[in-house]
């Protein structure tokens, strides 16, 4: 028996067929791919991914939905499915060593959009590039520009992992149950490495959280926490640039250059 759909698993099911293939199209899929489904539910969209690449990991939460999942893909030998939560899934464990970078595919619930963000890119390392389905305003702050109005924090942590893109919108009408809002299929290409070392990482963050945080403020307010009045004004002087600046203005590599000097 079928179950009900759960609200609070964020369980909206993608049935609109020319959706579906239009997502698989644009998945580059090749055949020595190793695909990770992040919620496969009930495997609508494993099931035309399957034939396509080497190897699926199906990820889903939910252990009723589980069943039918495993009936639907039965006649596909190469998935593999992993009733787990992706946010504590330990990838390193699930990935043999050694093999090619997996994409990652996912039709993921809107309100752990974030967390499985950070979660996929604490293992970037393993992953070539994701395409997931969010939020449609999700996606354009996501890949959002320096000087734009939805540019902030969000794009500059995606863009320090990967180069963002929005393939295309998909209307809620796609979706059973259908939800309030439209998405977007969201491909994120991976960088071989982020932008800074490991170790300026964390100041990276701090810095463009900092200067977010206070959008209105100007770039030498709103880091007085971060940094010293005199490493400001260094920095400014150095890459000339206006202290009175506002942070949409700074491009992820401004935001790079200042993890950089400011001691
Ligand atoms: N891919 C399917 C289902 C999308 S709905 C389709 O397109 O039709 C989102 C799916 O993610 C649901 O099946 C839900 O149970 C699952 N899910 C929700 N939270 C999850 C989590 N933390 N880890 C893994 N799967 C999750």
């Amino acid at each position: 028996m079928r179950s009900k759909p759960k609200k609070r698993l964020g369980q909206n099911f993608l049935l609109d067929r020319n959706i579906l293939n239009k997502i698989v199209a644009a998945l580059d899929l090749r055949a020595q791919d190793v695909v990770l489904e992040i919620g496969a539910g009930r495997g609508e969209l494993t099931a035309l991914i399957a034939p396509r690449v080497s190897k699926v990991l199906a990820v889903e939460i939910d252990a009723e939905l589980v069943p039918e999942l495993a009936e639907n893909l039965k006649i596909y030998p190469n998935v593999r499915i992993i009733n787990a939560d992706i946010l504590r899934l330990d990838l390193k464990k699930r990935i043999p060593a050694g093999n090619r970078k997996i994409k990652v595919i996912g039709n993921i619930p809107y309100y752990i959009s974030s967390p499985i963000m950070a979660r996929i890119f604490k293992y970037h390392k393993l992953i070539s590039s994701a395409y997931i389905t969010v939020q449609k305003e999700f996606a354009v702050r996501v890949a959002a520009t320096a000087g734009n109005k939805d540019y902030g924090s969000l794009s500059c942590w995606t863009q320090f992992y990967s180069e963002p893109r929005i393939l295309f919108s998909i209307s809620k009408n796609c979706f059973f149950p259908r939800p309030k809002v439209d998405s977007s299929l969201l491909a994120l290409r991976f960088r071989n490495k982020p932008l800074l070392a490991k170790v300026l990482e964390r100041k990276f963050f701090k810095i463009t959280r900092a200067a977010f945080n206070q959008r209105r403020k100007t770039l030498r307010n709103s880091l007085s926490e971060v940094a010293s009045r005199a490493a400001l004004e260094a920095y400014f002087k150095k890459y000339s640039f206006d202290p009175d600046i506002r942070p949409e203005k700074l491009r992820p590599q401004d935001f790079i250059n200042l993890a950089k000097e400011l001691k």
